[in-house]
């Protein structure tokens, strides 16, 4: 998987993705990240890249023409390696489709993802219009700058490239996945603070240790985030426990 980042803080994505699982998957060789400075293609003596937004209003607005440049310096390099490829343009936007863990699996089965963070008030329209393939927000919420955003989603999309995590299956399980959420995690010691951990859990019975894994994120998600089952594959006997959970059946 390759990274290309449109940003005026490449120290930010740059620093982020160079530690822990990230920054050992770059030197690995399971990811390559690139970032390149707006500013680099700025077109006033001044070095600037904003201007005053037509029609005035508060703040300022990334100019087209640096965004632009800065994006043929990219599909540059890429058309080198393969002429072909639509690359997608992934603008970062409390106005886009929200993030979720399915967008990430999609996005992982790409050879290239370029990310565009803004700043200010935003950017220039026409670019926009000109480039961009997606328009993806982490949230309903507004943040100052688009490198955050770039980084939640650079690192949800890094741990489905192959190689990157040691324990390939531990993606599968977790939450989201099937739409459910990952059922609790317990490490040494044993009893904490007079708490123990489940007994099934030092069992060794593979068989029960299964059960247990799959009615706890039923349980979970029930309690957590029951909107997640309308789309999750449930036997009978775990939409009796999702009611049981909910208040809406009395427990035997
Ligand atoms: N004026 C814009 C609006 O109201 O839609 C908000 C601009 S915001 C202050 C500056 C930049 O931060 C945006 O261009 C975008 O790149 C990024 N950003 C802010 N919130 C975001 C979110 N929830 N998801 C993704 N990107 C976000």
């Amino acid at each position: 998987m390759n990274f290309h980042v449109m940003t005026l803080f490449p120290e930010m994505i740059e620093q982020a993705m160079s530690a822990s699982i990230t920054g050992r998957a770059l030197q690995a060789g399971y990811l390559n990240l690139e970032t390149v400075n707006i500013r680099d293609f700025s077109e006033n003596k001044h070095n600037r890249v904003d201007d005053y937004p037509y029609g005035g209003g508060a703040g300022m607005v990334m100019q087209a023409g640096p965004v632009y440049h800065c994006y043929q310096d990219i599909m540059s390099r890429i058309a080198q390696k393969h002429a072909e490829q639509k690359t997608k343009v992934i603008y970062l936007t409390p106005q886009g489709t929200v993030f979720t863990q399915k967008m990430a699996e999609d996005y992982a089965k790409e050879d290239d993802l370029i990310f565009l963070c803004g700043h200010y008030e935003g950017i220039d329209e026409r670019v926009l219009e000109e480039i961009v393939t997606d328009y993806v927000s982490i949230g309903d919420y507004v943040l100052t700058g688009g490198e955050l955003p770039a980084l939640v989603m650079m690192d949800t999309i890094s741990r489905l490239v192959p190689g990157v995590l040691n324990n390939e299956a531990s993606a599968e399980t977790e939450s989201f996945s099937g739409h459910l959420l990952e059922y609790p995690q317990y490490t040494r010691p044993s009893v904490w603070r007079g708490k123990e951990v489940p007994p099934v859990l030092l069992s060794g019975h593979h068989l029960n240790l299964q059960k247990w894994y799959r009615e706890q994120s039923v349980i979970r998600t029930a309690q957590r985030r029951p909107d997640l089952l309308e789309r999750a594959d449930l036997t009978p006997e775990e939409w009796r426990l999702v009611r049981q959970v909910l208040g809406e059946e009395s427990y035997e």
